[in-house]
């Protein structure tokens, strides 16, 4: 039997994040919502839907530089001024759901092989009818900390939100690990809190993240399949709940 792999080694993980857009949903859901925003708002100008192949670069000069808002970088590129980025934001409100078959397969998994060993919240920035899709696809009763923007009222990157998420788990962010496809809201903040942090290469994450970027997280996970194992290794006494 081992001990807590690497890169955990030196934490007793009491208590678990997850980001929601990217690890626990695709996020295809809010690039289609942003899209939609944006195409009401060219036709209000009287102007032709968003081209598909510009906007797909926005999105992924985004994704590579792991800092700085879509909706803005979106806003400059086809409305002409980034200052419209809260017209994009309200507007994007009204398309965004998570629609039925858009759950990552790995995560029922993974909750069911972290529940009842460590705590398990989500700390994502989201509208509060997130819980609805999270009801729906079973993964709600596995959530014990609900540290989600709309219901909370901090929005990461704000450390606020982190800082609050630990307290009501009621442990400290040396116990603590967050899990998030994003370096600027998810990895950094969590990171200088004293967090475990996971990087889970999906969504919104580089399509080719770089040898610095990779530096930034404890870790970085092509997605969850490994993520029990890497957080609680072996303990004592695990292995009757192994099988
Ligand atoms: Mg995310």
């Amino acid at each position: 039997m081992t001990r807590t792999d690497p890169p955990f080694a030196g934490r007793t993980v009491q208590a678990v994040f997850f980001d929601i857009g990217g690890p626990i949903y695709d996020d295809e859901n809010f690039a289609t919502a942003v899209l939609a925003a944006l195409d009401d708002l060219l036709a209000e100008q009287g102007r032709p839907p968003a081209d598909r192949a510009r906007f797909r670069a926005v999105y992924d000069g985004v994704r590579a530089a792991q800092s700085g808002s879509l909706r803005r970088a979106l806003a400059a590129e086809f409305l002409g001024d980034e200052r419209r980025r809260d017209d994009l934001h309200a507007r994007t409100r009204r398309y965004w759901r998570h629609g039925p078959g858009t759950l990552h397969p790995d995560v029922l998994p993974c909750l069911r092989a972290l529940h009842g060993r460590v705590r398990i919240g989500a700390l994502a920035n989201q509208e509060a009818d997130v819980l609805d899709a999270l009801r729906r696809d079973g993964v709600a009763p596995f959530i014990q900390v609900w540290a989600v923007s709309a219901l909370v009222g901090h929005e990461k990157p704000d450390p606020a939100l982190f800082e609050w998420a630990v307290k009501e788990a009621g442990t400290s962010p040396a116990n603590a690990v967050h899990v998030g496809n994003r370096l600027d809201t998810d990895v950094r903040p969590a990171r200088a809190l004293g967090l475990g942090t996971v990087w889970v290469l999906r969504g919104e994450a580089p399509p080719e993240p770089t040898a610095e970027q990779l530096a930034e997280p404890d870790v970085a996970l092509p997605d969850l399949r490994t993520l029990p194992r890497l957080l609680l290794g072996t303990r004592p006494g695990d292995g009757d709940r192994r099988a």
